[in-house]
């Protein structure tokens, strides 16, 4: 039997390979996938709205292309205490570069900071037929000195998850996706998927 597909909001290849993990019993497609390249203006407030925005505007294309499949998106950013909460919603765009250069930007802004407490958050939505919900996943940790393994992408060589004393980067992608704040926001979510799919087959 084929799995039941879900358009994932996002073109980041690397987000989508640790969806397909997260969710194996799904089709995962991304925006690539289901000739999506439009712009999606992320200017919202919070990681929530973020979240809304890429759902409603993904679902509104598959609507338009005839596409009848629920809609799932993410919007993530890394918190750091010290900087009142920065990166956060501003992460993708934070040094004007890339991966790299956003890790070093955050480490010479952390440089002489005692507090290196953060949080990565993950808000999770699902969207179809005019019902969107979100779920958020947070997890603990603290910025390290410098960056630290090889796994990963994004800020992963920098933050020291808690409960493993490892960066992401360094726990490498099977010990993230069963702990990571990506894991926690879908695993919210996936109970309203099953349900959305159960009431569609009626
Ligand atoms: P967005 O959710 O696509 O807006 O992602 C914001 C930025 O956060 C990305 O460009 C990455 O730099 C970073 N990011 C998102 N998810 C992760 C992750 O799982 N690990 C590390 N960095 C991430």
């Amino acid at each position: 039997m084929s799995k039941p597909c879900l358009i994932f909001a996002t073109s980041n290849q690397d987000k989508a390979k640790e969806l397909r993990d997260i969710f194996p019993e799904f089709d995962i497609k991304t925006l690539r996938d289901v000739g999506f390249d439009g712009d999606i203006v992320e200017n919202g407030d919070t990681f929530e709205e973020n979240a809304l925005i890429k759902a409603r505007a993904v679902s509104a294309f598959a609507e338009s292309s005839g596409i009848d499949c629920i809609v799932i998106a993410d919007d993530t950013g890394l918190c750091v205490n010290a900087l009142d909460g920065a990166p956060g919603i501003f992460s993708a765009r934070y040094s004007g570069g890339g991966y790299e250069d956003n890790c070093v930007k955050l480490l010479g802004e952390m440089k002489d900071r005692e507090d290196r407490s953060a949080v990565f958050v993950c808000v999770a939505a699902m969207g179809h037929r005019d019902r969107y919900l979100t779920y958020r996943g947070e997890v603990p940790g603290r910025i390290a000195y410098e960056m630290l393994g090889t796994d990963g992408f994004g800020y992963d060589p920098v933050f020291i998850e808690d409960s493993t004393g490892l960066t992401y980067a360094q726990m490498g992608e099977d010990e993230k996706n069963r702990i990571g704040h990506r894991k926690r926001a879908f695993e919210g979510i996936r109970p309203f998927i099953l349900e959305e799919l159960r009431e569609e087959s009626k």
